[in-house]
């Protein structure tokens, strides 16, 4: 990481827009501005939070007629002095202005160094500047309310006071060593389980919150399988509402996965449309095949769909933390004066060519995926680096109940500090500059 005693500078907008704007951070921001604006005030003579009126020029050349805010440290995004320039939305423009402020001493910004630079400045905890990434990611409304919680803290608090609660434990089995052997436990045995399985419990609820954390944040994956012709494409257009897969009278002939997204209720379904599962000779289709049985592994839903004409089920090796909904498609083919054919136990009977049974099936897609959690405002975890901190957190917690009685304190302590470690890592009071240098480096110029 750079030590922040330079300033730096990159476009905090995309191109495209009507205006554009250039932003700027460090110990120099106000005066650089100063040396390429000229309005009715100075950047360095105006108070925080002002909007200043003027041209920026190179010399006799004026470049553009901007808006400057300044920020005044601390009060700043990343805790330093700062300044926002709005420009015309041109590439040009941009382009020009970066240069000119470089040629007066900024420097540009490598990814996600204004958010790194916050951190730095205590303005943000890591949890909090993951979630500043998340929010100008997110695409649907749970994604977007898990950013939002995360980034304003509340996450972060819970982390803290579950942190708080083993250094408590970790400082009385520390007491206990200081007062020697044969003196009082002042950690009673029986309450020190009690309190690290009271955390424990905790710990899991977040770990146990990433399946629809993750779910959120990268979409709920949804595989659609069935023999050729059974009308799967067809399902996914109806679903979609839009001509996207290829639908053909010839068997076999959708190959390529293609990848959907349906938001319902606020929460993105990624349909995979896959080659019909059935065993061929053909190459290509056996490899459309294979990567069908790659998709259901991947898949939270499997849709398998067949012919209700016909109901054959391919046998599906399904984990338990799999659903599997049973499709009977083609319905409208049936013949009300025939006897009824009997279908599997649950199946969904439909019609995709005309849109029939289609909200029983949207019922159970929003049924699979349990997102209680998230309209009771409970934390869910979502990021990956999280999950895996709690995981070691839980481990060392585990080891530390296992040795509870037979372990001596100074050893139990160090169990608990290692649980500690970890849960610190997620916030950030514990990291490397290599940890950093990763989140960071994911974050685009500007952030
Ligand atoms: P896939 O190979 O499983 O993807 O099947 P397609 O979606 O390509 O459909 C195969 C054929 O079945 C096409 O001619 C579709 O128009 C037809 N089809 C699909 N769904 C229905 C349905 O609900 N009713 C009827 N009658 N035909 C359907």
């Amino acid at each position: 990481m750079n030590t922040p005693n330079d300033t730096i500078v990159a476009p905090a907008t995309a191109v495209g827009g009507a205006i554009a704007v250039v932003r700027m951070s460090g110990p120099s921001a106000l005066a650089i501005c100063d040396t390429v604006f000229s309005g009715a005030r100075r950047a360095g003579e105006a108070a925080g939070y002002t909007v200043l009126y003027g041209t920026i020029a190179d010399g006799a050349r004026v470049l553009d007629d901007v808006l400057v805010t300044v920020f005044r440290a601390p009060h700043s995004y990343t805790g330093e002095d700062a300044v926002e320039i709005s420009c015309h939305g041109s590439r040009y423009i941009v382009r020009e202005l970066l240069a000119l402020l470089v040629r007066r001493g900024a420097r540009m910004a490598t990814p996600g160094e204004f958010t790194s630079r916050a951190f730095l400045g205590g303005k943000l905890d890591l949890s909090q500047a993951e979630a500043v990434a998340d929010l100008i990611a997110s695409g649907s409304r749970a994604a977007h309310t898990l950013a939002t919680d995360q980034m304003r803290g509340g996450y972060s608090a819970e982390l803290e006071t579950l942190r708080g609660e083993l250094l408590r434990l970790a400082s009385l089995l520390e007491l206990e060593l200081d007062f020697g052997e044969e003196e009082v436990e002042f950690a009673d045995r029986t309450e020190l389980r009690a309190a690290m399985e009271r955390i424990g419990a905790k710990i899991d609820r977040l770990i146990d919150s990433f399946a629809l954390g993750n779910a959120i944040k990268e979409g709920v994956a949804v595989a659609i399988v069935g023999r050729p012709n059974v009308g799967k494409s067809t399902l996914l257009n109806r679903l979609l509402n839009e001509e996207r897969a290829l639908v053909s009278e010839i068997p076999g002939t959708t190959r390529d996965p293609i990848e959907a997204t349906l938001n319902l209720d606020g929460i993105l379904y990624r349909f995979i449309d896959t080659a019909g599962l059935r065993t061929t000779d053909d190459t290509v289709e056996r490899m459309g095949i294979e990567r069908a049985y790659a998709s259901v592994a991947r898949a939270q839903i499997v849709l398998q769909v067949f012919d209700a004409a016909d109901p054959a089920i391919e046998p599906l090796d399904l984990r338990p933390d799999q659903c599997r909904i049973l499709i009977a498609n083609k319905i409208d083919r049936m013949d009300p004066a025939a006897a009824p054919v009997s279908l599997p136990d649950g199946a969904l009977p439909l019609s995709a060519r005309e849109g029939r049974g289609m909200e029983p099936l949207l019922e159970r897609l929003r049924a699979a995926v349990d997102a209680s959690a998230l309209d009771d405002g409970r934390t869910i975890v979502s990021n990956s680096r999280h999950y895996e901190a709690l995981h070691h957190a839980r481990t060392a917690l585990d080891d530390a109940l296992g040795g509870l009685e037979t372990l001596p304190s100074d050893l139990l302590g160090e169990e608990i500090r290692q649980a500690i470690f970890h849960l610190g890592t997620i916030t950030g009071e514990i990291t490397t500059d290599e940890v950093l240098g990763q989140i960071f480096s994911k974050f685009c110029i500007g952030k």
